[in-house]
């Protein structure tokens, strides 16, 4: 581990992965005067916007509503970046409406004080369905979709993922300080003896050497270090549906609603396309792979990583995630559910899950020259604006007081079964994505 004045610069960083997560810390090293003369390097296994890569999709949910205040705090600072110069041709904020069937569901009310302590005056307590349809203009009168408890905050929003990214990439482009290379990184370059990282070997065999290496794989980075017990990658269905004008200008104006009790939610269409999604417990695919930290090419672990339509262009959902999509949309809007309008496309993003939601951003305690930043745990994505920067001072050993605790190293791996999670997910538990392939699948 590094402390403040243990730091060195490095002369050369490389990063692996171009998301959310490499993409900024790229960003804030090139920013940094300190770091004027070290060579920044991002290595990505596919041409970027990566076409499976969690950071890249039609829109993210951008809010302050978070349970936890410290996220809370964070986010605000983020969205005032968004609301100003950071993509904000990108941003919309059309307000974010949090329920649930219950007011047992503690996420929604642990949301609710946090964000009143921001100090924001556009929230309004809803105490009924009707009172959640009528903000959402919802035209279904079916509380199992609405949720019969919550609020909206008419200061969140969302933002066109991909569109943002691509405004980023472009400012970090800009600076003319990183070599982006296009390649899968098959292992680390480790010293068993001395416990060192010196780089990475790419699957053509070519060598990349670094001073400093940064993991930020997202939910690949379980096959390039043992993260068992520590990060866990689930995967979340995603369906699509082209809408009329009419309608996009109607809906596009309504607040994102997420049902924390079925974990569904809908975000206002944009380009004629609606979005439905579940933020749930997810899909594990168990796969066996050869241990990413282990000298023995024999030796192999077991762990969830995603599988994508880039593994399967013709990959189709599992039919229960494709009719909790479906049941949502009848419960709230059913003229839009009806036969003739299919969902056209859907896709399976994964996040990368942590046992309480926090973010991974550590040294890795074995290695030295390794550092670690992933686990976005399904809401990373609206720290974009500011992430960079506080993964920064997490190399330079000055992690902010408020995530000491929450970023660090874990002291013990904790079996999957045994994690907690933030309170923010909901739907099936447990789920393998293979078995319920086997169920049947959605072929769209
Ligand atoms: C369906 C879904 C909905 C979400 N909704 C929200 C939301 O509403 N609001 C919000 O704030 N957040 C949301 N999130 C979370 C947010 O999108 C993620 O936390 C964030 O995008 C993660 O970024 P990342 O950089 O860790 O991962 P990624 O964007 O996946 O980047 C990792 C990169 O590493 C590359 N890579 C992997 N393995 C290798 C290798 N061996 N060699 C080279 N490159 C490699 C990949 O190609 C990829 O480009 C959502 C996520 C998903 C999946």
């Amino acid at each position: 581990m590094v402390s403040d004045s243990a730091f060195e610069v490095p002369t050369s960083v490389i990063i692996i992965g171009s998301g959310v997560f490499g993409l900024a810390t790229a960003h804030a090293i090139c920013k940094n005067p300190l770091f004027k003369d070290t060579k920044v390097t991002i290595v990505d296994r596919l041409p970027f916007p990566t076409p499976d890569g969690s950071s890249i999709d039609s829109s993210r949910i951008i809010r302050p509503d978070y349970a936890a205040a410290p996220y809370a705090r964070l986010a605000s600072v983020a969205q005032k970046r968004w609301r100003t110069d950071f993509a904000p041709e990108h941003y919309h904020e059309t307000g974010l409406c949090v329920t649930a069937s219950s007011p047992e569901q503690g996420y929604v009310s642990g949301c609710l004080a946090n964000v009143l302590s921001i100090g924001t005056d556009k929230v309004e307590v809803l105490n009924s369905a009707a009172d959640i349809q009528r903000v959402c203009g919802l035209e279904g009168k079916d509380d199992g979709g609405s949720g019969s408890t919550g609020y909206v905050n008419w200061s969140s929003g969302w933002a066109n993922a991909e569109g943002a990214m691509r405004w980023f990439r472009k400012e970090v482009e800009k600076l003319n300080r990183v070599n982006f290379v296009v390649g899968t990184v098959k292992k680390l370059t480790i010293n068993h003896e001395t416990n060192t990282v010196s780089g990475v070997t790419l699957n053509d065999s070519s060598v990349l050497k670094a001073g400093l290496t940064i993991l930020a794989a997202g939910a690949w980075s379980a096959s390039l270090i043992d993260l068992r017990g520590i990060c866990k990658s689930t995967g979340q269905v995603l369906c699509y549906m082209p809408i009329s004008a009419d309608e996009e200008a109607f809906l596009s104006k309504r607040p994102t609603i997420l049902n924390l009790s079925n974990a569904l939610f809908m975000i206002p269409p944009s380009q004629g396309l609606l979005k439905i999604a579940r933020h749930g417990h997810g899909y594990i695919n168990p796969t066996t792979i050869p241990h990413p930290e282990s000298p023995d090419p024999t030796e192999t672990i077991t762990v969830s990583l995603p599988y994508t339509h880039v593994n399967e262009p013709n990959l189709s959902i599992p039919i229960e995630g494709h009719r909790a999509c479906r049941d949502f949309l009848s419960s709230i809007h059913p003229s839009l559910a009806v036969p003739s309008r299919p969902f056209t496309a859907s896709k399976i993003c994964w996040y990368t899950d942590t046992r309480d939601g926090d973010f991974l951003i550590s040294y890795h305690p074995k290695y030295k020259g390794l550092f670690v930043a992933t686990g976005g745990s399904g809401h990373g994505f609206k720290f974009l604006p500011v992430i960079g920067d506080s993964i920064l001072e997490c190399v330079m050993g000055r992690t902010p007081e408020e995530f000491k605790e929450r970023w660090r190293w874990p002291r013990e791996r904790i079996g999957e079964r045994l994690w907690r999670g933030d309170g923010s997910r909901g739907g099936p538990i447990g789920m393998v994505l293979e078995e319920e392939m086997s169920k049947g699948k959605n072929k769209l």
